[in-house]
């Protein structure tokens, strides 16, 4: 599988005027629909159950506490303000019951902090768990999945998706639980006030909670739609901000374009934030009205049951409905936001979506279960062989032209092989099968003896090396990027890399030296010292098998004949394939393969080649 409908929704949209109907589509995408979705959101949790049930049980202290202020009320007033049995207020009463009163609430808040931290930990944690693991499967996904989808719009998946559930599943959590213990002991408080009364104050509560469910269902519809704008927004940050973007905006003069197609996508984002806003505000205001109204609706009840006489008047004292409406009025608060908060998990659906949607993509380039790990065996090790090997990049499109197509060859271990042929021929192509970047179509990829897809994968990348046309640095110094091929590299080791690569002599000649940072993608320094510090980290992996694409295009003809004199001896007890565009860097091949359309047309050394006058002698010509 490759991406599933995430990865593919976001391929289209790119450079395109804003309104353009497919860049359109794509930002009004809502959320994918995912099974059990409330299961695997629960699932997270499950590392956390003790503190969970350590919360619970908070929740419950809690709870049975929030129920005595409403009754400590009705005593307050009935025993010690305005005594039943008639007299003065009755102060030592009075006294005894506020001490308990603020006693409780000091009880309650040290339990709230408590409860408040442990929630915000989980939340924070089971968020942190989520990053990490999108991460780490998007590590896992094959190369192709990255050449499809913008970068950007997977930074987002992990920054704005997960970013936009940490409030849900911090704040929502302690919300959720606090607001719920307020709204259970509010209830409790006033059933044993009044079973009357609470009846009547409840009565609307089914409608309110359909009409949440309504609204949560449009607001989740929203926020997916909310988060793919934000996603193409990151995307154009990313892709024109970076040292790229920006260099090549500036040399088109497109800065005033970018920055319309920013503010494009910008306008959007603001309509859907203000619309994901507004959804729900009418309920509300709907919910707040409903519920100062209660009390004018309490009162006439009570008038109308005092009235009436009969039992169930005893029970209504001024005490009972002063204490009611106060449980009532205080219901208010924490009712809105259980219903903002159960709007908010409705709403968090359509992240959670997004994300599962990612972690549930398939990495086309896996392990077998039976994998095994490449031959170290002498005369084995380093061989590369393709037997009948066919390529398509895009597996859906079977009717066009492969981009390699029946290619056979074998690579004896140490040998030193080329290939050469005209641009788009498919050369990087084959360097690219060999450390399983992408598996063959049909026939099959070797390594010692074994196809390719039967070995483990880190084993073989270990043992396969490659510098390609356009080597990546990162930013940070030139030790730590080369260091990236061998961590525990000591700076000796270091430097006689870079020596054999020619580059130490440079380094040494920067302020910094070795410690120089190299700037994003290593703009700071030329192609050249790029790619030398490229050839350097190769040799420090030490592989078996190196790759070289075209590792010498970036060299002057003096610096390329040091670098070749480097590669050669590097290449002494490995096997080299080099896939080349000047000639006068392979002469010395063992064989050289050259590559037409996908096939391969020709093969032998460079003094058959000549001699056979055919497409080779040609190229050779054509650079003269
Ligand atoms: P050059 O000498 O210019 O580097 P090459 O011989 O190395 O060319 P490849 O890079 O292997 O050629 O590309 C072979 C063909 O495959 C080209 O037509 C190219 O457009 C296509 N191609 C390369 N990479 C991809 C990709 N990720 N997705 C789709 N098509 C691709």
């Amino acid at each position: 599988m490759h991406g599933g409908p995430a990865a593919r929704g976001v391929r289209g949209g790119g450079r395109v005027a804003s309104g353009d109907a497919a860049a359109q589509r794509e930002r009004n995408r809502e959320a994918p629909k995912i099974d059990r979705l409330g299961a695997r959101i629960a699932e997270l949790f499950r590392p956390y159950r003790v503190p969970l049930v350590i919360i619970i049980v908070l929740v419950i202290a809690a709870a049975g506490l929030g129920v005595l202020p409403p009754l400590l009320t009705q005593q307050v007033f009935d025993v010690g303000l305005f005594p039943l049995d008639g007299g003065g207020p009755n102060m030592p009463e009075l006294t005894r019951l506020l001490v308990i009163m603020v006693t409780l609430f000091i009880v309650s808040g040290g339990i709230g902090v408590l409860q408040t931290y442990m929630t915000a930990r989980v939340g924070n944690r089971v968020m942190g768990d989520l990053r990490e693991r999108l991460f780490a499967h998007l590590q896992s996904m094959e190369l192709a999945f990255f050449t499809r989808t913008k970068t950007g719009v997977i930074q987002s998946r992990i920054q704005n998706d997960v970013g936009g559930v940490a409030g849900v599943l911090s704040n929502t959590v302690s919300s959720v639980i606090g607001n719920t213990v307020t709204v259970i002991a509010a209830f409790v408080a006033m059933l044993l006030l009044s079973w009357q009364l609470t009846l009547i104050a409840v009565v609307i509560m089914p409608v309110l909670v359909i009409a949440q469910r309504r609204v949560g269902q449009v607001r989740a519809r929203i926020a997916g739609r909310t988060q793919e704008s934000l996603s193409e927004m990151t995307a154009i940050t990313q892709e024109t901000l970076s040292v790229s973007g920006v260099l090549l905006a500036k040399t088109y003069a497109r800065e005033g374009m970018e920055s319309e197609r920013y503010a494009a996508e910008n306008s959007n984002q603001i309509a859907l934030q203000v619309k994901q806003t507004m959804s729900g505000q009418v309920f509300f205001a709907l919910v707040t009205v409903f519920m100062s109204a209660v009390p004018a609706i309490v009162y006439l009840c009570a008038g109308w049951i005092l009235a009436r006489g009969g039992a169930g008047a005893v029970d209504i004292t001024a005490g009972t409905i002063v204490a009611f409406t106060t449980v009532q009025a205080r219901l208010l608060f924490p009712l809105t936001n259980l219903m903002r908060v159960a709007l908010d998990l409705q709403t968090s659906k359509a992240l959670f979506a997004r994300i599962f949607e990612y972690l549930d993509l398939e990495p086309a380039i896996r392990d077998a279960e039976q994998a095994r790990v490449p031959s170290d065996a002498d005369g084995r090790a380093g061989c590369v062989e393709f037997a009948n090997v066919t390529f398509s990049y895009d597996d859906a499109a079977p009717d066009e032209r492969p981009t390699l197509d029946d290619i056979s060859f074998t690579v004896g271990a140490g040998e030193f092989v080329a290939f050469v042929g005209p641009s788009g021929s498919g050369k990087t192509t084959i360097g690219s099968l060999i450390p399983r970047l992408y598996d063959a179509t049909s026939g099959s990829v070797k390594y010692a003896g074994d196809d390719v897809r039967e070995l483990q994968h880190e084993a073989l990348v270990e043992r396969v090396g490659v510098v390609t046309q356009e080597p990546y640095l990162f930013h940070a110094s030139i030790a730590d990027n080369l260091r990236y091929a061998k961590p525990d590299a000591t700076d000796a080791e270091l430097e006689r890399v870079a020596r054999m690569a020619n580059i130490h002599d440079t380094i040494v000649g920067f302020a910094d030296g070795y410690e120089t940072i190299v700037g994003e993608r290593g703009y700071r320094l030329s192609g050249g010292e790029k790619q030398r510090i490229a050839i350097a980290r190769v040799l420090l992996k030490d592989p078996r098998v190196l790759v070289l694409d075209e590792a010498t295009s970036a060299l002057d003809t003096v610096n390329e004949r040091v670098v070749q004199r480097a590669l050669d001896s590097a290449r002494t007890g490995r096997t080299t394939i080099a896939i080349a565009h000047r000639l006068s860097t392979i002469v010395g091949a063992d064989r050289i393969y050259v590559v037409s359309a996908g096939r391969i047309v020709e093969s032998g050394t460079h003094a058959e080649l000549l001699a056979r006058g055919g497409a080779y002698a040609e190229l050779t010509e054509q650079q003269r």
